[in-house]
């Protein structure tokens, strides 16, 4: 590519029987100097959108002659759940978000990962994959970085990377390698094997799923654009907040009786030790579940589909966090 220009494409995945190519759009946006290389990841899941939009609306806004190094935008991993409406490819069924590096001798998902993370791992300095909380939750825009044990990225690194996108909560996740909050590999997650690389990455949560939000669509192209100041990809100051929340602790709370689960919190709040969350009420009218924490405990993301069966989730909440500051 010349300095200064911006090219469309397609990443190869695979074929469908129709003979249809399946494949990943990408957005290459070169700038008229050499620098390091940002990499806007949209979606891993297919139901949640505002990530898609997000990275769209972020490369339609960039001049590349105003560039140095280049920026790489691929708004989503999966076009076929995206393409399904659901969060995982109705071929396999499998989360994406847990088949990094990826490989191609299994399921389609494996291919996805492969085709993905094959351009990442040679040409990204930094990585932001988007991603929503599922379309049964609200939620607040947040924040998640993982830390890779003795790798080159530090968390202050990330916390501060974080704090472009104003964060509602940082969380880190220290339940990498089989201890996960729900079952799962979150080895596989694409920022986990970004850092493993010596890349910085972490992951962005815009809201809900299948449900366009203008306003953290905005909050996330204004934290992209800081990310890239940050970078030295962008010219001009990032914009930042004094301190950001950051959880050390979370977890999702189950319920043990099916029925209607109808909460008594929003998302962002802080819950005091032993206030009510919500109550499961059947459809005979009696209250069978009543659920409580016993510490303080801030939401991160409250169900609102009301219909739950036994060991449904019906929130996720931080239940230890800490103010960091920045110079
Ligand atoms: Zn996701």
């Amino acid at each position: 590519m010349p300095p200064g220009t911006r090219m469309q494409g397609d990443i190869p995945v695979g074929t469908m029987s129709s003979g249809a190519n399946i494949a990943l759009p990408v957005t290459l946006i070169k700038g008229t100097t050499p620098g390091p290389c940002l990499w806007i990841n949209g979606q891993v899941h297919g139901a949640e959108v505002n990530g898609v939009v997000a990275a769209v609306e972020f490369g339609r806004r960039i001049d590349p002659e105003s560039v140095t190094g280049s920026i790489i935008i691929t708004p989503t991993a999966n076009p076929l759940a995206l393409d399904n409406h659901s969060k995982t490819a109705p071929q396999d069924l499998l989360d994406l978000d847990q088949n990094f590096p990826g490989e191609t001798s299994g399921t389609v998902t494996g291919h996805l990962a492969n085709a993905l993370f094959d351009q990442v791992r040679t040409m990204a300095s930094c990585l932001v994959n988007l991603h929503t909380m599922g379309p049964i939750y609200s939620s607040e825009p947040y924040c998640i970085y993982k830390i890779w044990p003795g790798g080159k990225v530090t968390e202050a690194q990330l916390l501060r990377m974080t704090s472009y996108f104003w964060p509602s909560m940082a969380c880190r996740r220290i339940d990498v390698g089989g201890t996960g909050e729900l079952p799962g590999n979150v080895d596989g997650a694409l920022d986990y094997q970004c850092l493993a690389r010596g890349i910085p990455a972490f992951m962005v949560e815009l809201g809900q799923g299948s449900w366009y939000t203008p306003q953290n669509v905005e909050l996330a192209v204004r934290g992209l654009m800081s990310l890239g100041r940050h970078l030295g990809i962008l010219s001009g100051e990032p914009v930042a907040p004094a301190k950001i929340l950051r959880a050390t602790r979370r977890q999702w709370i189950m319920v043990r009786k099916g029925g209607l689960f109808l909460s008594t919190c929003d998302a962002k709040e802080i819950v005091p030790a032993g206030q009510l969350i919500g109550r499961v009420v059947t459809l005979k009218g009696e209250v069978v579940e009543e659920v409580r924490l016993q510490v303080d405990s801030f939401v991160i993301g409250i169900r609102r589909d009301p219909v739950v069966h036994t060991g449904d989730r019906i929130g996720l909440f931080a239940t230890e966090w800490d103010s960091v500051g920045f110079e």
